[in-house]
């Protein structure tokens, strides 16, 4: 089993931002509503994550570390449908199995665990302080695959990447409070008091929040809501303009066109806005037939959808004075 759990690992975990994401949406599913993520050296020398969720109950806690030991059973369909995030029961024996790695859990009900693992071998495990939660630590990350280890790149990048990451977790869930700390420095925090113009605020600044516009709009088969820029505050490059269906982080390049073509003439050559753009819908009309880590996804009703976006986008400029 530790070999196949290598194996996972090289697909699952492939740098500090796959652990980073893959603990997080862990939290998430367990219902947190505060995640702290302390990073050091761009997640290379340390990642911990400490969520104030359900937490593990004891008998279960070396269970999560045999793979596909998941609490949330569903098959590849499902990824867009159901609440929970994770969804194949590979991630904790995975970055277990390449690294050293220590979880601390409490359910609230009495006192919690510690197991302490080491390239998935459990070396030990007790009881820990019963403060209700998960809080997972790794380090020694790749010790036992080289290969993998020269494949990260600077700490600048990986930080980067674990950044981006923690941004669009904070424009999907407005109502979780997120921390992310590098080496012992605050980088971004999020209230979590479900404000998206805040998380915005944290994100880009108070100048570009302050410049956002609400809208929303809905079809038969789509829901929309998020803010767009006006436009004396478009950026030079598409990165600002972030799109997620059913809170997932995703890549549409139709869909940013129709966030582009809703400006009209009010968007300058060269020039993109800076929106946050929360799609809702019915999974099953999204194509999911990619891999779940991929950020691109098709949709059936395509034609529609992007018919809303421009139309909402539209109807918001219109309304407000420019
Ligand atoms: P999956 O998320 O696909 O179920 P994982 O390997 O990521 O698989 O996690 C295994 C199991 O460990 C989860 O199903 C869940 O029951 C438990 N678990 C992991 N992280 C947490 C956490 N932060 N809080 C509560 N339970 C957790
Ligand atoms: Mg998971």
């Amino acid at each position: 089993e530790c070999l196949s759990n290598k194996i996972a690992a090289g697909e699952v975990v492939e740098r500090p931002a796959s652990i980073v994401k893959e603990l997080v949406e862990n939290s998430i599913d367990a219902n947190s509503t505060s995640i702290h993520i302390q990073v050091e050296d761009g997640g290379m020398q340390k990642i911990r994550i400490v969520d104030n969720g359900d937490g593990i109950e004891n008998e279960d806690c070396l269970v999560a570390f045999h793979r596909h030991a998941t609490s949330k059973i569903r098959t590849d369909k499902d990824l867009f449908r159901i609440k929970t995030l994770g969804f194949r029961g590979e991630a904790l024996p995975s970055i277990a199995s390449v690294s050293y790695l220590q979880l601390k859990t409490c359910t609230g009900n009495g006192p919690g665990t510690v197991v302490n693992i080491e390239g998935g071998k459990i070396i030990e495990s007790g009881s820990s302080s019963s403060r209700k939660g998960t809080d997972i630590t790794v380090t020694n990350l790749f010790y036992n695959t080289p290969a993998r280890l020269k494949y990260l790149k600077t700490v600048h990048t990986e930080l980067g990447n674990i950044t981006d990451y923690v941004y669009r977790l904070a424009m999907s869930y407005p109502s979780i409070s997120f921390q992310l700390d590098h080496n012992g420095k605050k980088v971004f925090s999020s209230n979590g008091n479900g404000d998206l113009r805040q998380v915005i605020a944290a994100i880009y600044g108070m100048n570009i929040a302050k410049q956002m516009v609400y809208f929303e709009g809905s079809s038969l088969d789509f829901k929309i809501s998020g803010y767009v820029c006006k436009p004396e505050v478009t950026r030079a490059s598409r990165q600002y303009m972030s799109t997620f269906i059913n809170y997932r982080y995703i890549k549409n390049y139709p869909l940013t066109k129709a966030i582009q073509d809703g400006y009209h003439t009010l968007l300058p050559i060269g020039r993109y806005p800076v929106v946050v753009l929360h799609i809702e819908m019915d999974p099953s009309i999204i194509d999911v037939n990619v891999h779940p880590s991929k950020l691109e996804v098709r949709l059936s009703k395509e034609a529609e959808l992007n018919t809303l976006v421009t139309n909402t986008i539209k109807a918001t400029f219109k309304q407000v004075s420019l």
